[in-house]
């Protein structure tokens, strides 16, 4: 199994259960192709490039590693948490979070519309959706970077910009490195200057 891809085709062999060639009743499985195991019905996500806990916390990892080129379009690795939309927003947009406790679009020229804290993962009006919150997320329509450049919020609302704003009041906020032409590190500052 490849480290990006999940296994949607599982074939489940039982560790235990034979018995000398006798068949005892067992609800321990493991997966051949992805190395899950299953116990009952219920499948631990555990192999060789993933260790899914539910809810619970990894207490005891050397690191935790991202992909640093995801290898298709629209596609992320990085922190990612479910934010409530508060308007229509965009796969790519930049989002600030409002005092209604609901995410919008960022915009480095309009009013308390900043600091961004989060890409929108997804497009949609309303409801909980993915926002990453720190991490390498890959655009090939939206983005056409100086590679190693420096990405600015912009003063178009939900976009980034590596042209520093520079009007009066404008707000000059770091949102990333520019890894790739089409990649993006997005790792948003929580400081910002406005410029005079
Ligand atoms: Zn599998």
């Amino acid at each position: 199994m490849a480290e990006k891809t999940d296994c949607n085709n599982h074939k489940w062999i039982p560790l235990l259960g034979i018995n000398k060639g006798k068949s005892v009743p067992t609800s321990l499985f493991t997966c051949l192709k992805c190395g899950d195991l299953k116990v009952g019905s219920q499948t631990i996500k555990i192999s060789r490039f993933r260790l899914d806990m539910g809810e619970l916390p990894i207490n005891n990892v050397a690191g935790i590693k991202l992909i640093e080129a995801p290898t298709a379009d629209q596609t992320v690795s990085g922190f990612i948490v479910g934010m409530t939309y508060g308007e229509s927003i965009a796969k790519g947009d930049l989002l600030y979070f409002k005092s209604d406790g609901k995410v919008y679009k960022a915009d480095a020229n309009g009013v308390s519309t900043y600091p961004a804290m989060g890409l929108a993962l997804a497009t949609a009006s309303a409801g909980s959706n993915n926002v990453l919150l720190r991490g390498v997320y890959r655009d090939d329509t939206r983005y056409a970077f100086t590679v190693g450049g420096v990405v600015y919020l912009s003063t178009t609302a939900g976009t980034e910009t590596q042209t520093q704003p520079a009007a009066t009041n404008d707000v000059i906020q770091v949102v990333g490195i520019a890894t790739h032409a089409d990649r993006i590190y997005f790792n948003p500052s929580a400081d910002y200057i406005t410029h005079v």
